[in-house]
């Protein structure tokens, strides 16, 4: 069995063929999925989701390339998070490549983030984009070790992949480890040890080859693990035993269902 850890299907395209998302994961033994917030204002809908279905799970959090949206404060995100489905908290992070100037506002929400993962013991999920040194540097100053957590949707150097694994992190690879230009992430992929990898879709967005360039569906992620098989050479099953067991390692208030 695999899981999704990381698919938004509160959005609209998903939302609205919700059950024939879940068979088709049914049908792709994709046993599990984190459902992952990106704003307070649509979190009702995220849970729902994992109310709805005992084999999805929640996030709560503000993305960084949300502007304009409620800004949480740690109160209100612990709040949130106190329900036996929401399972991590995120994403959050920092995003220099959609918002250029690098606003304090960006690092100021990552910093709430990671005190209230830190406070209420549910871990991470970091999203960076053209911001890889002030992430890891925000990481080590509230520590985030101290609240773990995943590098979510993995697109940096070995070097990043390197410092986030010494501070405790997970890494996931997303559909992108399958395009054929990404030679630099192939070899990351590679690399990271085998207990803690996961795989995830991040889904509609960032279909995997063969499907590039539609609505990504959890279905899917069956496709990242395939290559991640190839890369390393190990049988497909040691991947999906392993990406599943360190999910559940790793978020470890999500149960099996
Ligand atoms: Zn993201
Ligand atoms: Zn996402």
């Amino acid at each position: 069995m695999f899981v999704d850890s990381h698919c938004h299907l509160d959005f609209p395209d998903l939302a609205a063929r919700e059950d024939a998302v879940l068979a088709a994961m049914a049908a792709n033994r994709v046993g599990h999925a984190l459902c992952v917030s990106v704003k307070l204002e649509d979190f009702p809908r995220v849970l729902a989701l994992a109310e709805r279905h005992a084999n999805l799970f929640a996030s709560v959090g503000v993305h960084p390339d949300n502007d304009d949206v409620e800004e949480p404060d740690d109160a209100r995100l612990g709040t949130l998070a106190d329900h036996p489905k929401v399972v991590a908290i995120g994403e959050t992070g920092l995003d220099y490549h959609w918002q250029k100037d690098a606003p304090e506002w960006q690092r100021a929400r990552f910093r709430t983030h990671i005190r209230a993962a830190r406070a209420c013991g549910k871990p991470l999920i970091i999203h960076t984009r053209s911001a890889a040194a002030d992430t890891l540097r925000l990481m080590r100053e509230e520590d985030a070790a101290g609240a773990g957590g995943v590098m979510h949707c993995f697109t940096e150097t070995r070097e990043v992949a390197e410092a986030a694994l010494d501070l405790g992190f997970y890494i996931s690879f997303s559909g992108i480890v399958t395009f054929r230009n990404a030679a630099e992430l192939k070899a990351v992929a590679q690399y990271v040890p085998l207990d803690r990898l996961l795989i995830e879709t991040d889904a509609p967005y960032l279909a995997p080859v063969p499907h590039r360039g539609k609505t990504n569906e959890p279905a899917w992620v069956v496709h990242v693990a395939e290559e991640i098989a190839r890369l390393r050479n190990e049988p497909l099953e040691h991947i999906a035993a392993a990406t599943t067991e360190n999910f559940f390692r790793l978020f470890r208030h999500a149960r099996r269902s």
